[in-house]
């Protein structure tokens, strides 16, 4: 065991108000690629940018497009989750952990058991008809071609918050929340390049931050540990 790890540990041992904060590299080790890492969706090639695709102007003016970019990248049926979600769900379980803040969009927090996840960016799990507002699951997406309609004929909108699009407020004040009153506050799998969700982690007021990330993070963050690694990798160790 290194030395970080043990200070996480300890940490961890002696808390039970945890807070996580997660963005897309909680999810690579199931498989989901993230965007800023070096295979990531960002440094493919596409007809247009991934952060113009994802916008709400470019998916109402080119929506094919859009679900064809969404089908192929966003959504990813067979993904499992990994050690770090199941851990997190365990310390849940166990009353140590209060909430799951993150900005993923998979689901995978869920299915791993944890019950207290704040979505920031929404779910490709939830969907819903522009027009009269029927709910539609995730194969209404997948098993369509072009743009999802519905039986009356509206057109399907994942409930995934596009650039330009506002977050839920009342998922944004809980979070805020959580983390003002967090004792622990882990932040890992992200570059905290997507505002607002990534300023949340300013209301933080204690003094036991950690960050792990496959990158570090640099001065983005005041943290009192940091372990640069795998999130699944370590959490599993502690
Ligand atoms: P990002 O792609 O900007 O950054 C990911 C960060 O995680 C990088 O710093 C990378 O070094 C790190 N990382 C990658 N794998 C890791 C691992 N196994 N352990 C620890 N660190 C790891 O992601 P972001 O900050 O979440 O912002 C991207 C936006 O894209 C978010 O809004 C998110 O909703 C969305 N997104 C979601 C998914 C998903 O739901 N799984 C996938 C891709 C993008």
């Amino acid at each position: 065991m290194t030395e970080e790890i043990r200070k996480l540990k300890e940490i961890i041992d002696g808390s039970d108000n945890i807070v996580f904060f997660g963005g897309a590299g909680v999810s690579t080790e199931s498989g989901i690629p993230d965007f800023r890492s070096v295979d990531g969706l960002y440094r493919q090639q596409w007809s247009d940018p991934p952060e113009t695709i994802l916008s709400h102007t470019y998916y109402e003016r080119y929506p094919e497009k859009f679900f064809a970019f969404y089908r192929a990248k966003l959504l990813c049926p067979d993904a499992k989750p990994n050690a770090a979600h199941r851990k997190l769900a365990e310390w849940e379980r166990a009353g140590k952990l209060k909430a799951v803040i993150t900005q993923n969009i998979d689901g995978l927090h869920q299915v791993a058991g944890s019950k207290e996840v704040l979505e920031l960016h929404g779910s490709t799990l939830r969907n819903y008809c522009e027009r009269c507002g029927k709910f539609y699951g995730v194969e209404a997406i997948a098993h369509s071609a072009g743009v999802p309609t519905c039986s009356c004929g509206g057109r399907i909108k994942p409930d995934v918050v596009l650039y330009e699009e506002g977050l839920n407020e009342d998922t944004l004040y809980k979070a805020v929340r959580y983390i003002a009153e967090a004792d622990v506050l882990i932040i890992a799998g992200t570059s905290l390049a997507v505002y607002p969700a990534a300023g949340l982690v300013n209301y933080y007021r204690g003094h036991k931050l950690v960050v792990i990330n496959k990158t570090p993070l640099g001065d983005k963050t005041r943290a009192d540990l940091v372990i640069t690694g795998a999130v699944g990798e370590t959490l599993v160790q502690v």
